[in-house]
């Protein structure tokens, strides 16, 4: 799959072979504008990875009327893109698009309808002040107000489209409005969404459209209904969590899980970064999922960072790719399943699957649900994943223990290790614990088969032990050394 697959596939909630990335950041004031915002784009591409290349816009609203008082809004016109201050914009969006090819989705970032407004009459910064020209104005004079947003409207209604017609395969809007301190929702819904679900729909026939909601405390279900294909909002700063946004917008992809100004992503270790990538899959579920920020991040924030975040989503990708597909739907039928709470098979069962989940058991009677594959399993038995406390998977062989270990040898001793980890997986054991003696092959297998190298189970080794392989090339080892502690840890672990 290339870029733009995988977030087509992504968005329709179809399989990925990995999950999608999309991380951005301002730049440099002195880098915002014509081709050093380009370069700076290419640049920030390059050094991350993303999946998503969104394009900054630095090209703020303007009015060509002053606006002092709420009537004053009624004498704002739309004004045609074309020959507009935007031709800048939609220049650099050509330039990003000439330098990282087809295969990259790049998304225009559309200033919404009320920050639009505030651009043009407060200057860039404002609008989380409560008492910026546009909220009051909006409070005071509702219908005069409504007059110059339906012209703003229109003109973003028509950005939304040259955006694509430049390059862009679609447009990130930046919805503003909905913070719980700043309308009354009979004022949002009656002026303020009707005239955005006009912009939205505009961009959905048009291309790929991702509704951001800015700021804190955002009164996220005020957004239902709003037409587009992802959802993007501050998971950290509100209380709504991914698991929410589900619920709410069950036609959506969701974009982000990470937080954006503070938090793993900005000051934790690669370890956390990864850990956290994990569990945001774990609950948003791994179909229709873009990994990103709760919104933009630092200007300072290095680009290492994201690559490391987006290399986490990636190696967690291939992982599950290779036990399994986040989005498969699967039953299988007439299975006779053991399920450990009794010494009983439970006969003619059918098993779903679904997220990597087993979903439920039940008999197998009447019409398996809509939507799963289905699969015979006649005659077969299904059994939980067995864990072997105690494997021995690769050995000092009878030549090592007379002759010593040779690099020839570990390769041989390692080799059939392979063998006896396919034995394992055959036999229904899907976690192995080694507590072989400290073979330098235990090592280097485990990493292996924990990578997804191969098919094997998942292993770990006896702490203690793994720090310190005791049977080194060209040293005999004609015997198992003696580990302090094994036996009482033996008796642990048989309970
Ligand atoms: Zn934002």
């Amino acid at each position: 799959m290339n870029k733009i697959e995988r977030l087509r596939a992504a968005l329709a909630g179809e399989p990925v072979d990995c999950i999608p990335c999309g991380f951005w950041s301002h730049f440099p004031e002195e880098m915002q504008f014509g081709e050093k915002s380009v370069r700076m784009h290419e640049q920030f591409y390059n050094d991350t990875d993303i999946d998503i290349l969104k394009v900054m816009n630095e090209h703020l609203y303007r009015l060509d009327v002053t606006v002092e008082r709420p009537e004053d809004w009624q004498r704002i016109q739309p004004f045609s893109i074309a020959g507009s201050f935007y031709e800048d914009y939609l220049d650099e969006i050509r330039s990003v698009r000439s330098l990282v090819g087809q295969d990259v989705p790049i998304l225009a970032t559309i200033h919404g309808l009320l920050v639009s407004a505030c651009h043009a009459t407060d200057g860039p910064n404002q609008f989380t002040r409560l008492d910026n020209l546009i909220t009051r104005h909006l409070k005071e004079d509702p219908e005069a107000v409504c007059k110059g947003l339906e012209a703003i409207a229109e003109t973003l209604g028509e950005l939304c489209e040259a955006s694509v017609d430049a390059g862009a395969d679609g447009i990130y809007y930046a919805a503003l409005g909905g913070e719980e301190q700043r309308f009354d929702r009979k004022l949002f819904e009656t002026y303020v969404k009707p005239l955005e679900t006009r912009i939205l729909e505009r961009a959905c026939r048009k291309g790929i459209t991702v509704l951001h909601i800015c700021k804190d405390h955002v009164r996220l279900p005020m957004y239902v209904g709003y037409p587009a294909d992802a959802v993007n909002w501050a998971i950290h700063e509100c209380g709504y969590g991914l698991k929410d946004g589900r619920e709410l917008f069950p036609d959506m992809a969701l974009l982000g899980g990470f937080d954006d100004r503070s938090g793993i992503l900005v000051e934790g270790s690669r370890d956390e970064i990864r850990d956290e990538a994990a569990r945001i899959i774990g609950e948003a579920g791994g179909r229709r999922l873009i990994i990103g920020a709760d919104c933009t991040l630092p200007t300072e924030l290095s680009h290492n960072r994201i690559k490391e975040a987006v290399a986490a989503v990636r190696e967690l990708s291939a992982m599950q790719g290779e036990k399994g597909d986040y989005t498969m739907k699967i039953t299988f039928i007439h299975a006779n399943v053991f399920d450990g709470k009794s010494a009983e098979l439970l006969k003619d069962q059918a098993v779903s699957i679904a997220d990597g989940k087993i979903e439920s058991v039940r008999p197998c009677d009447g019409e398996p649900q809509e939507g799963y594959e289905v699969i015979d399993a006649s005659g077969m038995t299904m059994l939980p994943g067995l864990v072997d406390c105690h494997a021995n998977i690769v050995g000092l062989i009878t030549r090592e223990q007379q002759y010593g270990v040779t690099p020839k040898t570990i390769a041989s001793s390692t080799l059939r290790g392979v063998k006896e980890g396919e034995n394992c997986i055959n036999h229904g054991v899907t976690t192995i614990r080694v507590d072989t003696a400290g073979h330098h092959g235990t090592y280097a297998l485990r990493d292996v088969f924990n990578e997804g190298c191969s098919q094997a189970p998942t292993w770990s080794c006896r702490a203690g032990r793994s720090a310190q392989p005791v049977a080194t090339a060209g040293i005999s080892a004609t015997m198992w050394p003696t580990v302090p502690g094994r036996s009482a840890e033996r008796s642990e672990m048989r309970f």
